[in-house]
């Protein structure tokens, strides 16, 4: 069981973080989804092919830190996996957002197959938890797309036990994951990313 009140607060974190994401434009349509943690076994996730513009209570349910529905009937999110992996692998982590954008989309399929995303020496990179300086290397590592989620899950699992510094990744073709102790946290990684995202873009422009 998990308590109501703290699922109903996750629930409308959640439901606020979609009219945020869509308006930006980083979310259209019924692409994306979204998760906060409840407790240390359950998470409230975002239904399968819900709008993320006009999310309601009712397009919010629970499953379990393996994906399992828990009290519902509907269908999570089918990249439901790719959350749970991510609060088992950190009890501290409070919220993960999956969004398409379109820069995250054209970016992740310009990076050569086999290479990450090194963004360094931006004063943005300290909209980050835990970094201090401009002088770090931030590392994106870029996943190709697949529907085998399972697999993909497990290939996110062991990228990030050993690189747990690291605040997100891409899919290629597809959109960003990225998470927080908070909703907050979390919406702060995303709109940090896309800022991140655009200068690299610009500067692939500039120097062709
Ligand atoms: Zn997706």
């Amino acid at each position: 069981m998990f308590d109501v009140t703290r699922y109903a607060t996750a629930a409308q974190s959640i439901v606020e973080a979609g009219r945020f994401l869509y308006d930006r434009g980083w979310s259209p349509a019924t692409s994306s989804n979204y998760s906060a943690r409840i407790d240390g076994d359950h998470v409230a996730i975002t239904v399968s092919g819900r709008h993320k513009g006009q999310l309601g209570a009712g397009d919010v349910m629970v499953v379990d830190l393996h994906g399992q529905a828990v009290q519902s009937d509907c269908r999570s999110s089918a990249e439901t996996l790719l959350h749970t992996v991510i609060y088992q692998l950190y009890s501290e982590v409070g919220a993960v957002l999956h969004t398409h954008s379109v820069k995250a989309t054209v970016l992740s399929r310009l990076i050569p197959a086999g290479q990450a995303l090194e963004l360094e020496g931006y004063e943005l990179q300290k909209a980050f938890n835990g970094v201090q300086t401009h002088e770090g290397k931030l590392i994106v590592p870029v996943f190709d797309n697949t529907q085998d989620i399972p697999a993909l899950a497990e290939e996110t699992r062991d990228w990030f036990a050993r690189h747990p510094e690291q605040p997100g990744y891409l899919i290629r073709g597809h959109g960003l994951y990225t998470w927080g102790r908070t909703m907050a946290d979390c919406l702060r990684h995303i709109e940090a990313f896309e800022f991140l995202f655009e200068c690299e873009l610009e500067t692939m422009r500039v120097r062709r």
